[in-house]
């Protein structure tokens, strides 16, 4: 269980991006985090794994104190937690392979990073991670040569390949087109549902959001405004995360 209480988030020029939020994710469920640019999304789901420091407040993670953690317990910790990003951060010219291949650098000896050493029960969590991405055929095709739900789906089988237990995901499909975008959602609904990995996703596109999360948190200039189903998301509640700026429903 993720759990926020009375977390704030001040970054060093002194803005507060997150004020007093009080939020707790139970295992398994999926949930998109919507709101304006610029309302602290990014923030929000960057404070679970550490990349970002919180402030104020207390966040755990299964009971854990996010913030005690460091070193090898923060590495630890990091497996756990599976990160996606709108830009799919891949290695272009390296092969679909050593690009999920890189899910396992920061446990190895490093003489086997360098030399890139993996072993067989490694290349087979590979192999078997594109397997359950669908794009197993792929594995030998360098990155950049793929289209980019393509890429999206590689990013996801190398979170995969260390048997997550959340994937954070930073707008993952605000570069791809409306069906590919879909279908990357279906990935994402897919793995909630069939391997029970808690899914925080932050998303601008609302249909998106309640077409495939069972709940919405809708962030206002740092502040939780809505924490509910998204099937009781309407009007009333997108104004008071939107402000009414009904461009951001488009
Ligand atoms: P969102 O993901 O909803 O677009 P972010 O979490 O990225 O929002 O940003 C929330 C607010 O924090 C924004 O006003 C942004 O400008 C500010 N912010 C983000 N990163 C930093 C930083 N490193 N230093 C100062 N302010 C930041």
């Amino acid at each position: 269980m993720i759990e926020f209480k009375e977390v704030g988030k001040k970054y060093p020029n002194g803005y507060e991006a997150l004020k007093n939020i009080n939020l707790g994710i139970e295992q398994g469920e999926f949930v998109a985090i919507i709101g304006l640019s610029g309302a602290g999304k990014s923030t929000l789901i960057r404070t679970i794994n550490r990349m970002h420091d919180i402030s104020q407040g207390k966040l755990t993670v299964d009971g854990t104190d996010v913030m005690t953690l460091q070193g090898k317990s923060l590495r630890q910790f990091r497996r756990k937690i599976g990160m996606i990003f709108q830009s799919f951060n891949l290695i272009a010219r390296t092969t679909v392979i050593k690009n999920v291949l890189t899910a396992f650098v920061p446990d190895l000896p490093w003489w086997r990073a360098a030399l890139g050493i993996f072993t067989k029960e490694e290349k087979m969590k590979a192999l078997e991670s594109l397997d359950q991405m669908g794009i197993l055929d792929k594995a030998f095709v360098r990155a950049d040569q793929l289209s980019g739900g393509q890429q999206q789906r590689v990013a996801l089988a190398r979170t995969l390949a260390q048997n997550p237990q959340i994937i954070l995901a930073d707008e993952p499909v605000a570069s791809l087109d409306p069906v590919t975008a879909k279908q990357v959602m279906d990935d994402f609904q897919r793995i909630n549902r069939e391997m029970h990995i808690t899914v925080l996703i932050n998303i601008h596109h609302v249909e998106l959001a309640l077409q495939y999360a069972s709940r919405v948190v809708g962030i206002r200039a740092g502040e939780i405004v809505y924490d509910g189903p998204a099937s009781q998301v309407d009007q009333d509640v997108l104004n008071a995360i939107y402000q009414g700026k009904q461009e951001a429903l488009a």
